[in-house]
């Protein structure tokens, strides 16, 4: 039987394509079979010249060009199996972005990824007017019917329903309140992260933790006016320039396959090198200005410039999408325990924060702009939940670094 899907209330969201073909310049496509079998029978392969697909892996890809946009891309931004066939005709994948699923024991969570300019900018029609399409593709996708078990709450500490949606609508209304400035709502953000993460859950069960979150919230704006926060350790920068390097990075099969694997690997390892050193030039965000590591220090916080309501208003939708869309854990982040998935939200802001003053500093400006703001969690979101080392042991371990040290906090107040 098929899950129910619940799209996140989040009346603020909207959504339409608007068909600036962004998605297909920035994803690489991997085709099922019954996505294979539709788009050969279209009888591309003639018209191309080429075969429409690549195998890579052990899995088949749609192929890319050079410039790494899908090879159906065409002028004016239009899909040409689209343009052609109908929505229908695309790969399931194609279909169903920007949004997502995240099934669960009662219901499957629909999400939408802010990396669709779209969704960013809240263009379009309200998310409820897209049930319909969604349910449709649902049928064409049995792993976002598959009923999975509730998220852990901690690492080995088995969650209730329940319990996950405590903590969700805590969260959310944490977030979603009006009378906070940005750097207390994101400031406490951090401070909520690191309480779950570092709490004995085990203790505060049921509505007790609903309990422990509203006398955390109340608390939280006095106290965080108050708190001494010490500046963030060199270990702690350092950490923060290596998750946002895991975010941006995007290896395109195309170049793999060009330069082969083990070139691809040793350039990679010399990349995270020049990112774990934070000196000269930052490599690897492809299509920006260059980046100078010691530019990006000259630029004030997240909130310092004249766009800072705007930029507080696109970071509230996207952090509670990411929540009630379920992509802040289990099945939507990883597998992720609840405590780690809100940790590792928590670290995703603070790399969006990175990217917006770096994006700010390479155009020359003091403050980030709302554009800063959205070209960076844009590019923060189209990896999470989707590049499979963000859920690799190594990244969990710094995750759990920086929430256990108080460092997402202290971060925090440098970089917003
Ligand atoms: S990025 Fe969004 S608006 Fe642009 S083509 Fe893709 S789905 Fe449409």
């Amino acid at each position: 039987m098929r899950l129910p899907v619940l799209m996140p209330a989040i009346p603020e969201q909207r959504y339409s394509c608007h068909g600036c073909g962004e998605c297909c310049r920035d994803f690489t496509i991997e085709l099922r079979g019954e996505d294979f079998e539709r788009v050969a029978a279209q009888g591309w392969e003639r018209e191309l010249g080429e075969p429409f697909w690549i195998d890579f892996a052990g899995r088949r890809w749609l192929r890319q060009r050079e410039d790494g946009a899908c090879v159906f891309l065409g002028e004016g931004g239009k899909c040409g199996i689209h343009a052609r066939f109908g929505l229908e005709a695309k790969p399931i994948a194609c279909q169903l972005f920007p949004f997502t699923f995240a099934p669960g024991p009662m219901d499957a969570r629909v999400g939408v990824s802010f990396a669709c300019g779209s969704v960013r900018r809240s263009l379009g029609a309200g998310l409820p007017t897209h049930l319909q399409e969604v349910r449709r593709m649902q049928a064409s996708l049995p792993e976002a019917s598959a009923r999975e078990q509730s998220a852990d709450l901690g690492s080995g500490l088995a969650g209730s329903l329940e319990e996950c949606e405590i903590v969700a609508q805590r969260l959310d209304r944490w977030l979603a309140e009006h009378a906070l400035a940005p750097n207390i709502r994101w400031e406490g953000f951090m401070f909520l992260s690191q309480s779950l993460r570092n709490a004995d859950l085990a203790r505060v069960r049921g509505e007790r933790l609903g309990e422990l979150l509203d006398t955390l919230a109340a608390h939280a704006p006095a106290e965080l006016q108050a708190l001494e926060v010490k500046s963030p350790s060199r270990r702690a920068n350092r950490m923060l320039r290596q998750a946002v390097f895991a975010r941006v990075e995007d290896p395109k099969i195309g170049s793999l396959m060009r330069v082969g694997r083990l070139r691809s690997v040793l350039s990679q390892w010399r990349r995270s090198r020049t990112w774990a050193s934070g000196r000269g030039v930052a490599p690897g965000i492809a299509g920006w200005p260059a980046v100078h590591f010691s530019g990006v220090q000259q630029v004030r916080g997240l909130f310092a410039g004249s766009e800072s309501s705007q930029i507080d208003e696109l970071f509230q939708r996207w952090i509670r999408a990411s929540i009630l869309g379920g992509r802040a854990w289990g099945s939507g982040l990883y597998g992720l325990p609840v405590n780690e998935g809100v940790a590792f939200l928590a670290l995703n802001v603070l790399c969006a924060a990175w990217l917006a003053r770096a994006h700010a500093s390479a155009l020359g400006r003091d403050a980030p702009t709302l554009e800063d703001a959205s070209v960076a969690v844009g590019r923060v979101d189209r990896s999470s939940g989707r590049a499979r080392w963000l859920g690799s042991r190594g990244e969990r371990l710094r995750v759990q670094w920086l929430a256990h040290t108080a460092s997402l906090l202290s971060l925090a107040r440098a970089e917003l």
